[in-house]
């Protein structure tokens, strides 16, 4: 038993549709752009270029459910609805064919965004750590074990549609992301991937419900406190 200075954190888990044991999250990566429309309004070319990748850490993970409080220094939260892919075995360098054994289980979720201090990055070319990755921002539904979804997603506030899509919209496939990824890190059990946003990326005001679907999965919804 090591000593410690003080008292480690616990890990951060999220709940597994259908079953007591809990997911234990390792990191948190991000696909940017991921499908057409979306990288559009953001101001880029699709298919253009190969994907990029983005991190938040494990303990910015907010469970389905939960309220959080409007966070500091923007005044321009966004929602991005996104499908989660959970990994369950690790690898490097792993070829596309092989990526789907990697994976455990989908998720629904959402990758808050501080839509304002995102832009002032990619203005100033500086890191999206403080637009991407602060506290609370990775809000995530329950894991379900299994087979990729292959049906729509969706984001509404208050009950109004925000977002739509079908998964097979997206130009990299969860096989092809995580081919990409293990190009650039080693990927463990634990490890988390958001695969980006369609088109209708949006503000977040106090008191908004803000909630997520995939077909198929559990919703990943927050309330704007
Ligand atoms: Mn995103």
């Amino acid at each position: 038993m090591v000593a410690l200075v003080f008292p480690a954190l616990p890990t951060v888990t999220l709940p597994v549709t259908g079953r007591a044991e809990r997911f234990p999250v390792r990191r948190i990566f991000c696909v940017g752009r991921n499908y057409a429309e979306h990288a559009r309004e953001m101001g880029g070319e699709p298919e253009k270029e190969p994907p990029f990748f983005f991190t938040k850490p494990a303990d910015a993970v907010v469970e389905s459910g939960s309220r959080i409080p409007y966070p500091p220094a923007t005044t321009n939260l966004h929602h991005e609805a996104e499908l989660v892919l959970a990994i369950g075995k690790g690898g490097a360098m792993v070829a596309e064919e092989d990526a789907p054994a990697l994976i455990w289980g989908h998720a629904t979720g959402n990758d808050l965004t501080r839509r304002d201090l995102q832009a002032e990055a990619k203005a100033n070319r500086r890191p999206w750590d403080m637009a991407k990755a602060f506290d609370k921002s990775a809000v995530i539904g329950p894991i379900r074990p299994g087979a990729l979804p292959d049906g729509s997603l969706r984001c509404t506030v208050n009950g109004a549609l925000r977002q739509e899509a079908r998964l097979s919209d997206m130009i990299w496939s969860p096989a092809a992301i995580i081919a990409a990824l293990s190009r650039l890190v080693s990927l463990s059990p634990g490890d988390l991937i958001f695969t980006g946003t369609p088109a209708g990326v949006g503000p977040l005001t106090r008191g908004d419900i803000c909630k997520v679907e995939i077909d198929g999965l559990q919703s990943a919804t927050v309330t704007i406190g």
